[in-house]
Order: structure tokens, then C-alpha cells, then sequence
């Protein structure tokens, strides 16, 4: 350990290396319930690549391992310590290097938070769409490691379709560089998509190109009650079947609109079973919505109400991402699924949630980017109650495996980290697993990157 510490202390500034217990402490785990975390040996926060490479030549001389994180937002345990391990922050590597309008990309480093981008990207009448519920404090280094969505992506696209290119400092603390800055190229394997949601198992992101768009008109958006997530889910699909292009298409079961209410008096509609909010973004979003609303009622909605302005639609937003600290607020601790399925599957989803969670006496909010199939059932919990706590993990589970029974994944965002590993197996299959397996070994032959995740 005293080895690991000086060495590490020979390539980083005296600040950078932290070994008080309780600030270490503070780095060892996530946002995710039902994790396992371990306790760090260091953590290391570095401000350079140099930096990064010789805390990477040091780990693999010494045979540490190694947890990078972001802003440790993470709801699977990604991003988790294991004992003795070498947690590597990035959040001090948090400048944007270049915003360019001519080639549509933003340079960034990996502890950039998201806000902060989309904002400095915003000033210069350009878009970076992903947009995470946690935007004002997850990091791009987070979103890469992730795959993250968000709201917007029912229209934009998730992360994966932003990443045009990245350094990544290796196991062995060479510097890889993958992808390009340009619009086209496919030169040689896409390692690039390989590291987009890779969990920090196959080497560290020093640095992202970043795809940019124009930045769209301002969104318009529309909230629509409805009798049943039944109709709510038909709505969908009619919306979707008619060819619209809804820049969000979010949904809020009962339960989460309540809980909304009841942490902010946001004024949402206490008496709907589902509340479904579109968005348009496009030149005309008012007539947009006006079409929407139409097939909203004819799939059954109580009432239809369009957001007068910029302001009135920004509060639903609002609204819609508070849900998930809403939902935490109710029994203080929430597992949180992130099931997806086909959309022609969302009503089935739903409603086989509803089932499980009367199964096992437990209050599970749905809310869902309804216009991708990505559901977030988040089962509400009392901690220090056994067997409330058993009976949320059963009912997770029990989601997941209604989830692939529908053709959906066990995960549309969130990752798999350790909360969901025994669960990658079963979707991926054994040979799956294996070409997974020996993918991870290339990158990473003597297991140090943020071991115990992805894999059982
Ligand atoms: C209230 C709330 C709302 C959320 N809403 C959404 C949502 O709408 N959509 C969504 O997708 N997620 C959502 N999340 C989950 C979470 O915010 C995302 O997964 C986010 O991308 C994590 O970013 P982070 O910076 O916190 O990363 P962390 O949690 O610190 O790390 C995530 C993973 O990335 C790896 N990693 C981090 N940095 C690097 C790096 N530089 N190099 C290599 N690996 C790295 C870590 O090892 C880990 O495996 C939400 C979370 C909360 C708490």
C-alpha cells in the first residue's frame, strides 16, 4: 500500500492523491440501492492525460485495480469501489477544449458535466442533444461509460450517436486514439461504439469528439391525462405509427405524478392514471401539437392541455424530471428498472408492472421515455425493513424477466454495472458472453479495469 501510494504521488500532484478514510468514502459507490461497494485504497483525481497514464502504468506495474468514475450518478453500481482498488476520478478533467460550428463538433474532457456543455454549445446556436435526467451533474465521461439517453432521445438519438471519436489512456497507460473529427469515416472496426457503454472495463476517456446539430426551435409541449396506461400506451403508438417526430415523448403513471406533487405542488393532474407529455421542436410545434392532441383524444385522453409558451413547458419538463427524486422521497430508497421494449409492447410492460408490484405489496412508480419503449418501474422501499427490502429486489428482478419475455433488453440506459450482471447473461447468451469475455481481455488481460461489473 505505501508502495502504491509514493508511486502514485510521483506522477500527481500532492492534492490529487487522497487517502482520508472518510473523503475516500465518500467515492465508494453510486446512485444504485443493492449494490455492493467496496472500501479504495486511494483516490486519485488527476487533471491531465500524463496524469491519468501514470496512474494506469502504476495500477498495472502494481496489479491495482481500477474504478473510474464521473460524477458517480450511476443507478447500477458502475461505478462502485472494490476493496483495495485505485478510484480514479475524472471530474477535475473538465474543460471543453473546442466548440466548432463549421465541423459540428465540441472537444471535450471526460468530467465535463452535461448542463454545462449543452449551455456552452447553446451560446454558439448548436445542440448536444443527449439529455439525462441528471444533465446538471452527470459528465460526459459518465454518458460515454453509460450509453446514457434522455428526453430527447425519442427524436435525437442517445449517446452513442454523438461520439465521433475519443482518446482513451489503456490498462497498461498507452494512449489509444479511436474514430475521427470528421463527418464519414469507416476506417477499420468501430472501437469507438465499442467504448461507448463499456462501464470504464476497457480503458479510461481522456477525450471525446463530439457530434454538435443546429440548435432547434424552442420545444412546445403538450401534457394529455388519460383513463388507463392502456390508452396512454395506444396514444404512442398512434403517434409514432402517423409518422410524427415528437422531440420527447414521456410518460408518468399515477403513482408518479403523486409523488411528484407531493415533493414540489407542481400542480399535475392528481386524479389521471396516466399523464403523457409530447413535445415538438419542429417550425410549427403549435400545429404539431394541435394533430397529436387529436389522436390523443381519439385513443381515449380526459383532457388535453397545450402549453401556451416556452415557460409553461419548461415547468412540465420540470415536473417530469423530478420524478425520480419524487419517487425516492416515498419510502426513502428506490430501485430503479430500466427495462425497454418494443413501444407495440409499452401497454403490456405497464401493465404486467402493475401486476408485480400488487404481487409483492409494494408502491412502483412508472415512468417511462415512453416514445423509445424505456421504461424506469422504480420500486419504493423501506430500507431497514428485511423483508420489504427482499421482496423489492424479487420484483426487480421479476421486471427484468418480463421485460425480455416482451423482447425488450434488461437495460435502455442506465448500464449493467453490479446491480444487473446475472442479468446480462441471460440476454446475451453464452456465446454472447463469451465473444464479450474475450473482448475484455484484449483491452484488459490482466482484469484491472473496473473488475466484479458487467460480468458475474
Ligand atoms: C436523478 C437521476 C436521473 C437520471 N436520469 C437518467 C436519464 O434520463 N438517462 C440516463 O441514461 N441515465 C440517467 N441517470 C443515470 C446516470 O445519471 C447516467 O448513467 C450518467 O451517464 C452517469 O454519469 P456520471 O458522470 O455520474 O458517471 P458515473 O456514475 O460516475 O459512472 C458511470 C460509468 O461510467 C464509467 N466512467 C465514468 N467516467 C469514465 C471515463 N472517463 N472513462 C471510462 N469510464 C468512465 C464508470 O466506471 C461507470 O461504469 C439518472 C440518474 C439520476 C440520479
Amino acid at each position: 500500500m505505501a508502495d502504491l501510494i509514493e508511486t502514485l504521488r510521483e506522477g500527481l500532484p500532492s492534492e490529487a492523491v487522497v487517502t482520508d478514510p472518510d473523503v475516500m468514502g465518500s467515492y465508494a459507490n453510486d446512485m444504485a440501492s443493492f449494490c455492493e461497494a467496496g472500501t479504495p485504497a486511494v483516490v486519485v483525481l488527476p487533471r491531465s492525460v500524463e496524469q491519468v497514464q501514470h496512474v494506469m502504468r502504476t495500477a498495472t506495474r502494481l496489479r491495482v485495480p481500477v474504478v473510474p468514475q464521473g460524477a458517480r450518478t450511476g443507478l447500477s453500481g458502475a461505478a462502485n469501489a472494490s476493496d483495495g482498488c485505485i478510484v480514479l476520478s475524472l471530474v477535475k478533467m473538465d474543460r471543453i477544449l473546442e466548440i466548432n460550428p463549421v465541423d459540428r463538433i465540441a472537444v471535450v474532457e471526460p468530467g465535463v458535466v452535461n448542463a454545462v456543455l449543452s449551455r456552452a454549445v447553446m451560446e454558439r446556436g448548436l445542440y448536444y442533444p443527449p439529455d439525462p435526467s441528471s444533465w446538471e451533474q452527470c459528465t460526459i465521461g459518465g454518458n460515454i461509460g453509460t450509453a446514457s439517453g434522455g428526453l430527447c432521445c425519442v427524436k435525437y438519438g442517445v449517446t452513442a450517436e454523438y461520439v465521433l471519436g475519443l482518446d482513451v489512456v489503456l490498462a497498461d497507460g498507452r494512449l489509444l486514439k479511436t474514430g475521427r473529427r470528421t463527418a464519414k469515416g469507416v476506417a477499420g472496426y468501430d472501437l469507438t461504439r465499442l467504448f461507448v457503454g463499456s462501464e470504464g472495463s476497457l480503458g479510461i476517456v481522456v477525450r471525446a469528439v463530439l457530434a454538435l446539430k443546429p440548435a432547434p426551435p424552442e420545444q412546445l409541449v403538450l401534457a394529455a391525462e388519460f383513463p388507463s396506461t392502456a390508452t396512454a400506451s395506444d396514444a404512442i403508438c398512434q403517434i409514432m405509427e402517423r409518422g410524427h417526430t415528437p422531440s420527447l415523448l414521456e410518460l408518468m403513471d399515477r403513482t408518479s405524478v403523486h409523488a411528484v406533487n407531493a415533493l414540489a405542488n407542481m400542480g399535475l393532474p392528481d386524479t389521471t392514471e396516466a399523464l403523457l407529455l409530447a413535445a415538438f421542436d419542429t417550425p410549427d410545434p403549435a400545429a404539431d401539437l394541435a394533430a397529436v392532441g387529436e389522436l390523443c383524444t381519439a385513443a381515449g385522453a380526459t383532457e388535453v392541455v397545450p402549453a401556451e409558451d416556452a415557460a409553461e413547458s419548461d415547468l412540465l419538463l420540470q415536473a417530469r424530471r423530478l420524478t425520480l427524486p419524487a419517487l425516492e422521497a416515498v419510502k426513502g430508497v428506490t430501485m430503479i428498472d430500466d427495462v425497454c421494449v418494443p413501444r407495440s409492447r409499452l401497454a403490456a410492460m405497464i401493465d404486467g408492472t402493475a401486476a408485480i408490484a400488487e404481487k409483492y405489496g409494494l408502491t412502483i412508480g412508472v415512468v417511462a421515455h415512453a416514445g423509445d419503449g424505456n421504461t424506469h418501474p422504480t420500486v419504493c422501499f423501506d430500507a431497514s425493513d428485511p423483508d420489504e427490502s427482499r421482496r423489492a429486489r424479487e420484483s426487480f428482478d421479476e421486471i427484468m424477466a418480463l421485460g425480455l419475455e416482451l423482447g425488450g433488453t434488461i437495460t435502455g440506459e442506465h448500464g449493467v454495472g453490479v446491480l444487473k450482471r446475472e442479468w446480462l447473461a441471460r440476454e446475451l447468451g453464452p456465446v454472447g458472453v463469451e465473444m464479450q469475455r474475450g473482448i475484455k481481455q484484449v483491452f484488459d488481460p490482466l482484469g484491472l479495469l473496473n473488475p466484479g461489473k458487467l460480468f458475474a
